[in-house]
């Protein structure tokens, strides 16, 4: 297959090109580089040494004797550019991972807020409008996030849709399968949830074919390709912003920092690791849904726990010690979190679990690489709300 990655320099976008490149897909990359540009701005770094893109692609071709490609272009900017692209060189599928992933960073300002909105909508948008434009007929895979559902209020969550029940026009009862009702819990959740309403559209107006991941959080950082050589290494987050919660506990354990568990530590999260990720990407490519089927929504998620009980896991394999913070988010203290994730596994799927992963993490990444973590980047300083505690309203 022709497989065109937008975000394909970043955490997720990096791994999955080697892992279909080394599959022997013909892979080209779009990226604009905004997420080291970011690292830049918020005078942080990855743990891991990541080279430059040009230096990757070149250590990929050397060892591999692979050729990815790469385009330097903004997606949500250069529409033109993007158009011509397509149409010159034809993708079979695009994997779009090209959006502002953080959700604290999207939370800083007006600044980031607005930058959030208008990269992740427009990049999708103009992705979907290419493929209309220039007629062809690659199958569109999102990188979506399990945070579209708000964590279900209560309710077990289906892979996307729900079934309900009303009264019809002609006074009978009628069933239907909707979109479940997105809750986000800030502007970048709120992106994934508007980017499910373009697929919507685009795939019911234009027929565009559309599978969309609805990713939990993804843990570890190597997959089998990348750790060929450093000069493959993927990308490490730590920092306060974009280090996601279990990778930023992984690293506390190896500076001898404690692990910053955000209020009770109640929260239920849904996570899967780097490698099932890759695969499950892959099996999604390989199962692309047929002209006539509406968008495609799987669980991309692997295990759920509970923030406070992966703080003692990581804490009772590392002697780290555990810090309670005021939690910088608006949400429910603690929260149940059941969901489908069916489709991935009836496909093939075989997880990795915390239980047998963790470990390597720590001692590959995390013990290997403490050198170059800064301390001070660690803790989360975007607030969610300016509303006062005693006026916020819990709408669950
Ligand atoms: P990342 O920030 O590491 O990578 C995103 C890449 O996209 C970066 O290389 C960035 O430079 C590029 N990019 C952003 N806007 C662009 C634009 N307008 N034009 C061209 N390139 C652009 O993020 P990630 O962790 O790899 O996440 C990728 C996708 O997966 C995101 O959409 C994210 O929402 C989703 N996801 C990630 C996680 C996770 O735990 N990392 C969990 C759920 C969903």
């Amino acid at each position: 297959m022709k497989i065109l990655i937008p975000g394909g320099d970043g955490f997720c976008g990096w791994a999955t090109a080697l892992h279909l490149s080394a599959r022997g897909h013909a892979v080209h990359l779009v990226d604009n580089l905004s997420r080291r540009k970011i690292d830049i701005e918020l005078g942080v770094d990855s743990l891991t040494p990541i080279a430059p893109l040009r230096n990757r692609l070149a250590a990929w071709r050397e060892l591999t004797g692979r050729q990815i490609e790469w385009t330097d272009l903004d997606a949500a900017r250069d529409y033109d550019a993007l158009e011509r692209l397509i149409r010159d060189w034809r993708p079979d599928a695009v994997v779009h991972f090209a959006e502002q992933r953080s959700a604290p960073y999207s939370m800083k300002s007006a600044a980031t807020k607005r930058y959030t909105l208008e990269n992740n909508l427009s990049a999708t948008q103009n992705l979907l409008c290419a493929l209309v434009e220039t007629g062809i007929d690659a199958h569109l895979v999102h990188l979506g996030t399990m945070g579209v559902y708000g964590y279900g209020g209560g309710m077990r969550i289906p892979e996307g849709y729900l079934t309900i029940q009303a009264e019809a026009s002609d006074g009978g009862r009628l069933e239907r399968e909707i979109l479940f009702p997105p809750d986000p819990g800030s502007v970048y959740h709120m992106t994934k949830t508007q980017d499910q309403l373009l697929f919507y559209f685009y795939n019911k107006n234009d027929g565009i074919r559309i599978t969309d991941l609805h990713q939990g959080v993804v843990w570890g950082t190597q997959t089998r390709e990348t750790r060929l050589d450093e000069r493959l290494i993927n990308r490490f987050d730590y920092d306060g912003d974009y280090g996601t919660v279990l990778n930023r506990f992984l690293m506390q354990a190896a500076v001898g920092y404690p692990l910053t568990v955000h209020g009770s530590g109640g929260q239920t999260r849904a996570f899967i690791h780097i490698q099932d990720s890759v695969r499950c990407i892959e099996m999604a490519l390989t199962h692309p849904p047929a002209t006539s089927e509406r968008v495609r929504i799987f669980n991309q998620m692997t295990e759920t726990h509970r923030v406070a009980d992966l703080a003692r896991i990581v804490a009772e394999l590392t002697g780290a010690e555990i810090a309670y913070l005021d939690n910088p988010r608006k949400e429910a203290d603690a929260n149940d979190l059941a969901a489908d994730a069916r489709c991935l596994i009836d496909l093939g799927l075989q997880p990795t679990t915390l239980r047998t992963g963790l470990l390597e993490e720590i001692v590959e990444i995390g013990q290997r690489y403490r050198e170059r973590c800064d301390r001070d980047r660690i803790p989360c300083t975007s607030q969610w709300t300016r509303m006062p505690a005693a006026a916020r309203v819990d709408r669950r």
